[in-house]
């Protein structure tokens, strides 16, 4: 048995997230993940899939995040026809983010070709609603901790990786004609204590492993989150207007009101109005009711009762268009959380056009803003960002909490990796910016002395050769 991987995306960067697995003429992809953020990535989504897709004969999912899931339309739309293995929370989830995905594909064209700031005389989306949908009857589910036969030589195993609802590391055990290998995804990796979901698994043998490094040169400050977020939730509204929250619609908005519920009941914060604009959002809060053992809630803290922890008095989920542009009308004492979470599109995008350029507003990053973002140029300071073809002056406050993240950082991530009582063959680091997986490669190589590569885009490694 020969054994090589090709990386596809999510080396030095961390969205395109696509993985290869070449096991002889066995061909899997872990991972089918869009590029986002920067320009040049960005246009790799409309280059031809680097080999030829009708070859591939099977799709493993580690979680729902677009950066992991968003290229699956096209990879059908080109001819995958075979199984797309993950969780029943993720297979949920892949349905809601990838219609969201192509609305958001289609409605970016429509907008291009409407104002005619595309490039393109006919701006086209990647991919439609249509295509969103040929995936789904391909999805199949399995249960964490259970061995799925992909062969009689390939089995793979799902694990709880804490980063989302049903986000998993993935293990592939090969049964070579001489010896077993195990291969092991991180997926991305979640924080060893959250007040929602389980901690990640932690493995004590692999033989390669590929571990996520989107926090892999930096600690997430130590102190009191909470008391953090009730301080700029106060400085916030003391400056006269709201607060604007961009958050992933998965696991983001529903740790922000987790921990919002409680600053009200203490007292911490005042008892404001909590705006989350954002469908998906509440189609996503919905997936915890019915998937109550995939973390730590329980059944009363799911409902619109007193002990509710995602629709209690304050909170108004805003389902409709109209209903999402009457919050521009809320001049104070509000929160309002939406989504997309790095500000790359969706109806974040309308509060952010009304609520940059007014001083009294402040807008809250709480999750990670890849390079290339609006996110990211907000956050580093940038006096304008561009938003519907319009430069946009930015006038409000911009604040920044790390604790909420909800990726493991680098104290986290080399936890993870110490529970291994033996050292792997290969390491290979992925999913981070450059400087992130770099910095991680060399952490690692002098905390364990382990063989340590941090690829790059394309590249193909053999892993074993004659098993
Ligand atoms: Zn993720």
């Amino acid at each position: 048995m020969n054994v090589r991987v090709k990386f596809l995306g999510g080396a030095k960067s961390v969205s395109g997230s696509r993985y290869l697995l070449e096991v002889d003429e066995h061909k899997i992809l872990i991972d089918c993940g869009l590029f986002q953020g920067l320009k040049e990535l960005r246009l790799r989504n409309w280059d031809d899939f680097p080999v030829a897709v009708s070859e591939i004969e099977t799709v493993l999912l580690t979680h729902a995040h677009i950066d992991h899931i968003g290229y699956l339309p096209k990879l059908v739309k080109e001819g995958f026809h075979g199984n797309i293995y993950c969780t029943q929370p993720t297979e949920d989830l892949v349905k809601i983010l990838l219609l969201d995905s192509a609305k958001l594909q289609e409605e970016e064209a429509l907008f291009a070709r409407k104002k005619g700031y595309s490039k393109h005389a006919e701006p086209k989306p990647l991919y439609d609603t249509r295509d969103a949908e040929a995936v789904f009857p391909l999805l199949r589910p399995v249960p964490y901790n259970h061995p799925l036969d992909i062969n009689s030589r390939i089995k793979v195993r799902f694990h709880n990786a804490g980063h989302i609802l049903g986000a998993s590391s993935i293990e592939v055990i090969l049964n070579g004609n001489s010896q077993e290998k195990r291969i092991l995804f991180s997926g991305d990796i979640g924080r060893m204590e959250d007040p929602i979901l389980y901690a990640p698994t932690l493995f004590e043998q692999a033989d390669i492993i590929f571990v996520e490094s989107t926090y892999g040169d930096r600690d997430n400050p130590q102190g009191d989150h909470k008391k953090e977020l009730s301080e700029t939730i106060n400085r916030s509204l003391q400056r006269g207007g709201c607060l604007l929250i961009p958050a992933f619609a998965v696991g983001r908005t529903q740790l922000m009101l987790y921990f919002m519920k409680e600053l009200i009941e203490e007292k911490l914060i005042p008892d404001v109005s909590v705006f989350i604009d954002s469908p998906m959002a509440f189609s996503v809060t919905g997936l915890y009711k019915k998937y109550i053992e995939f973390h730590k809630l329980k059944e009363h803290h799911l409902g619109s009762n007193d002990n509710a922890v995602f629709d209690y008095k304050n909170i108004q989920y805003r389902q409709s268009q109209e209903q999402s542009i009457q919050i521009n009308d809320v001049k104070s004492n509000a929160i309002i959380i939406s989504s997309s979470g790095m500000c790359t599109g969706g109806r974040i995008l309308h509060h952010l056009y009304n609520r940059l350029q007014r001083s009294t507003d402040t807008i809250l990053f709480v999750g990670y803003q890849a390079e290339g973002t609006r996110g990211r140029r907000i956050l580093e300071g940038e006096p304008s960002v561009r938003i519907f073809g319009l430069d946009v002056p930015v006038k409000c406050s911009v604040e920044k909490l790390e604790g909420y993240s909800a990726h493991a950082d680098r104290e986290e991530l080399l936890r993870w990796l110490s529970a291994f009582r033996s050292s792997p063959k290969q390491v290979f680091v992925v999913h981070g910016e450059k400087q992130s997986a770099t910095k991680f490669a060399e952490t690692i190589k002098e905390k364990f002395n382990w063989n340590v590569e941090v690829p790059d885009y394309l590249e193909t490694r053999e892993l074993f050769r004659g098993i």
